[in-house]
């Protein structure tokens, strides 16, 4: 009887503590199942420092899955991705690769139009005179591709907005691991929609060894506010995994842009 008592009594404690995990005032909020759907779209038929990226990358995203705190689908293509289905997904991860054709384009132009998500890596954004796409301009808010310094290398990039989601606990300055920058003509700071989160400093000018660029306006890291979007321009190589303050800057850009989902804030479920 009294190990009956003693099982009633614990069961008792247990089912109160359950009750208190659940209050508003409790300091965590465990998921009991995954809390969104992101799509990882990259390519593995680009040049070898980008699918290098991409490797390391879909490495990155899935330690952030463990728990089954979401789910990660990847592809190398948006073939039978249409909108009914990107839809299904709170954020595109898109690694050095974009739409190809009308149809993709098409599809994922009315995925971000109706408050999709996008975090936009290095050359998920390149675009020049042969690209034909001006609605991806429109949506970068910015020009097209004017200049790389060559070859890769490490800089000294200055947060421009402290106080921002995505900036928050990251230095004024701090210098990101090697990759390949590109400059924008013209430049997204002149854009009034976009919100410059860090760029390059001019200290570092003259920037390169083969390719050298010695002036200029040169943000990496913005997004635009008409769209729920961050774009981050490194992504070249495979260093570029290897420094703390720039994964949380990943880390910090992926969050926000998931958060802001239309359908809630997955993280408050
Ligand atoms: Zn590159």
């Amino acid at each position: 009887m009294n190990r009956i008592k003693t099982i009633l009594l614990a069961l008792a404690v247990l089912l109160s503590v359950q009750a208190f995990a659940q209050d508003a005032g409790y300091p965590a909020n465990y998921a009991r199942a995954p809390r969104f759907k992101a799509l990882l779209f990259y390519s593995d038929t680009a040049e070898e420092a980008h699918v290098q990226f991409a490797h390391q990358a879909i490495d990155f995203f899935t330690r952030l899955t463990y728990g089954d705190g979401y789910i990660l689908d990847t592809t190398t293509t948006l073939e039978g991705y249409d909108y009914e289905r990107l839809s299904g997904y709170n954020v595109m991860i898109v690694i050095n690769a974009a739409p190809e054709g009308q149809a993709q384009r098409a599809a994922f132009e009315q995925y971000m139009e109706n408050g999709g998500g996008w975090l936009g890596f290095h050359a998920a954004a390149y675009n020049d005179a042969s690209t034909n796409w001006p609605w991806l301009n429109k949506f970068l808010g910015c020009g097209k591709f004017y200049c790389n310094n060559w070859p890769p290398q490490c800089v000294l990039l200055d947060v421009e907005k402290k106080d921002d989601p995505v900036m928050r606990n990251i230095p004024a300055s701090f210098v990101a691991p090697e990759s390949e920058w590109y400059q924008w003509n013209p430049s997204p700071r002149q854009n009034p929609d976009v919100d410059i989160l860090a760029s390059i400093s001019s200290l570092n000018y003259p920037l390169g060894i083969k390719d050298v660029i010695s002036h200029g306006d040169f943000p990496v890291a913005w997004r635009n506010r008409n769209y729920r979007m961050v774009y981050l321009n490194y992504g070249h190589g495979d260093r570029e995994f290897t420094d703390a303050t720039q994964n949380l800057l990943t880390l910090q850009a992926f969050r926000y842009v998931v958060s802001l989902d239309p359908k809630g804030n997955p993280f408050e479920k």
